[in-house]
């Protein structure tokens, strides 16, 4: 249920709802909007809950919030949520950029791509350290020297440092170093996981698992809200379909859905999307133009020698002219790059 608060309701009147939704058993959440402030009252809730919220004062309406998703949803804030870790600003009208490669290798190799992407225009640094790879005998990355050598990478650039945790038990060290918490696709219903990250202060990136529908995905991130974590930033990093010319398949079509059902910004991955350097730089574009939230892409110094998601990996060169392109079109579109 939202708790819409009378526009001249005091704090003292806001106090004493929260505390009567905390005597009902539902979690309390004060959303303070510029028009006015509403309260959440999220968890099994009933009618009789709502008719004594009705009556306490100060209180305009009591709204249910139809979707099963509640605090993520759209019903329950309006205004879109903007996402800020160091630099890094993604929403409320701000395309955020993520790049770097997709695993950490070398101090040499981060250093390198780190200063690159910054030049050309980027605000985060991508790079993991703990890798999800299909097969267990593939890179599986540096673990916390890769951390280390992140977080070496944001003292000499100042770029907001996105890296992803597997596990619950890597939680506390990854955020050590971390500004945002990556949620990689293979764990998007990891549900010990969500509820984990969503105890830290940290800004969450949380990947769309390759067969999750669009209304799992927010349930996803409503676990990572309901543990006390606001800065969550949905990613749309392609879907499994029968198409296999590209390695997954992107929908662009999620930028504008998700917009309308939640708050939330929403990220575009055209890397793992299409799984071909050549196809990135257009689907970045593309991204820019439909207002998506930001976009994550990988970048390498020398994609060939990758040792993870080298085809996909742009070069210095061509993530830079990406850049020029995303300009362009951001500002025909009016969004801050
Ligand atoms: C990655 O970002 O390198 C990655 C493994 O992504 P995903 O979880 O979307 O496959
Ligand atoms: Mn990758």
């Amino acid at each position: 249920m939202i708790v819409v608060m009378k526009k001249n309701a005091g704090s003292d009147q806001v106090q004493h709802v929260v505390a009567l939704i905390e005597s009902m058993n539902l979690k309390s959440h004060v959303i303070v909007g510029t028009e006015r402030t509403v309260v959440a009252a999220v968890g099994d809730d009933r009618k009789q809950a709502k008719a004594s919220l009705e009556s306490a004062p100060g209180v305009a309406e009591v709204v249910p919030i139809l979707a099963p998703y509640k605090m993520a949803s759209r019903e329950l804030r309006p205004e879109p949520t903007q996402v800020v870790a160091g630099g890094l600003r993604v929403g409320g009208g701000h395309c955020g950029v993520i790049a770097g490669p997709c695993s950490v290798e070398t101090e040499e190799q981060i250093l390198s791509a780190a200063r690159a992407v910054k030049a050309a225009g980027a605000t985060a640094l991508r790079g993991g350290a703990f890798k999800p790879r299909t097969s267990p005998y593939s890179f599986q990355g540096l673990k916390e020297v890769g951390l280390k050598l992140m977080a070496m990478a944001r003292d000499e650039t100042g770029l907001a440092v996105v890296t992803e945790v597997m596990s619950t038990e890597d939680v506390e060290l990854v955020a050590r170093y971390a500004d945002v918490l990556q949620v990689g696709a293979r764990n998007m219903q990891n549900y010990r996981l969500l509820e984990a990250v969503g105890k830290t202060d940290r800004a969450i990136l949380l990947k769309r698992g390759p067969s999750a529908t669009l209304e799992e995905l927010l349930l996803a991130a409503e676990y990572i809200l309901d543990a006390g974590n606001p800065r969550v930033m949905l990613c749309e990093r392609g879907i499994r379909t029968f198409e296999s010319h590209t390695r997954f398949t992107l929908p662009l079509a999620t930028v504008t859905y998700l917009h309308e059902k939640t708050h939330l910004p929403v990220v575009i991955d055209p890397s793992h999307g299409t799984g071909h350097a050549w196809m990135v730089p257009d689907m970045a574009v593309a991204a820019v133009a439909i207002a998506a939230d930001g976009i994550i892409v990988e970048v390498h110094p020398q994609p060939e020698r990758a040792l993870s998601d080298g085809y996909q990996s742009l070069t210095y060169d061509q993530f830079s002219q990406m850049m020029a392109r995303c300009r362009r079109v951001a500002a025909a579109v009016g969004v801050e790059l």
